[in-house]
């Protein structure tokens, strides 16, 4: 299992550009209402990866807003980058939770000092890929699509397993991340993960 992620800014840069390009998908469908959409970003400043690491690459979640009086819907592009709606990072929260669930299991205060979350964080995402995730219309409908040889190996180790080869890391995170980026979108569960 290749527990780790390439690192160096080009990998945190490549994210960034796979969200440039979902952000522009939701852009160019407009709103709802007909109306423009118009920048509306989120500043961010993440956990997990340090500035000199990830340089300006995780400084926004881009974000929209109608730009009809009335309307002001908001409407945010699913992310390889932001899973949820606070502080840690998609690949974070992935990594992290399959680390302490692994055939070799990391013990919480390794990955505390490693990652920034606390105990209380990294069980609260332990809760959600054992209970929350599996129960998803989302994982239903795409588990069938994937490769599982075991079904019974815990998440996210599993999607680890079938995405990273090892060939090129880089690109083998970027499309787990594509993968479970419809996810970063739905209100509730974003709450949950955050
Ligand atoms: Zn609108």
């Amino acid at each position: 299992m290749y527990h780790e992620w390439p690192r160096s800014s080009t990998f945190w840069l490549f994210l960034f550009a796979i969200d440039l390009d979902l952000a522009r998908v939701s852009k160019d469908k407009a709103c709802p209402c007909g109306g423009r959409l118009h920048c509306a970003n989120y500043p961010r400043k993440p956990r997990g990866v340090s500035d000199t690491e990830a340089g300006n690459a995780l400084r926004y979640r881009f974000s929209f807003c109608c730009a009809c009086e009335g309307c002001r819907k908001r409407v945010t592009p699913p992310s390889v980058r932001f899973l949820g709606r606070r502080v840690y990072l998609g690949a974070v929260v992935v990594l992290v939770s399959a680390m302490r669930h692994g055939p070799s299991p990391r013990r919480v205060r390794e990955l505390s000092e490693l990652f920034g979350a606390d105990r209380r964080t990294i069980e609260r995402w332990q809760v959600f890929w054992r209970e929350h995730f599996p129960q998803t219309p989302f994982w239903k409908a795409a588990r069938g699509l994937l490769p599982l040889t075991d079904a019974a190996k815990p998440l996210p180790g599993v999607l680890l397993e079938v995405f990273l080869r090892g060939d090129d890391l880089q690109r083998e995170w970027g499309l787990l991340l594509r993968f479970l980026s419809p996810i970063t979108t739905t209100g509730r569960l974003a709450n949950e993960i955050s």
